[in-house]
């Protein structure tokens, strides 16, 4: 089983890791950021996460050492594009300059590299995720990056 979604975010790590990450003790003190950061129950887990409420939907700030497993946990999961691995994590994730991080990362994945050779030839939709039949299976041939 742990083959198949081998990251899980672990939130109660990731608050852990908001308590001394220097960045989001920054902007907590600071204030002067586009970001409205206000701290959030969690009942579910009985957590408390730092959050950006500026928007409808409670976004998890995401500190400096969980950035790339954050990338990884959503983009992984089937590897779309730039700016649709950006629209996925925005909406439930923030940090400071996400999304030329997330370009960034995108850019890098080889899986990616690879699936855009593939996007060339003729492959079966529908036996994968709709959202990007694609690179599904090159997710499951090589699980660790
Ligand atoms: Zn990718």
């Amino acid at each position: 089983m742990d083959e198949i979604s081998p990251i899980v975010i672990d939130f109660k790590e990731l608050a852990s890791s908001q308590s001394t990450d220097e960045e989001l003790q920054q902007l907590l003190s600071s204030n002067n950021f586009s970001l409205k950061i206000e701290k959030q129950h969690f009942p579910l887990e009985d957590i408390h996460l730092y959050c950006d409420i500026s928007q409808k939907q409670p976004r998890t700030f995401v500190p400096k050492n969980m950035r790339q497993l954050i990338f990884k946990t959503l983009h992984f999961f089937c590897h779309p594009g730039i700016s649709s691995s950006i629209d996925l994590i925005a909406k439930r994730f923030v940090w400071p300059g996400m999304r030329k991080h997330i370009k960034s990362m995108v850019r890098s994945c080889v899986k990616c590299q690879r699936a855009k050779v593939m996007r060339h030839t003729k492959s079966p939709i529908g036996t994968f995720s709709p959202l990007c039949p694609h690179t599904h299976k090159f997710y499951r041939s090589s699980p660790s990056f």
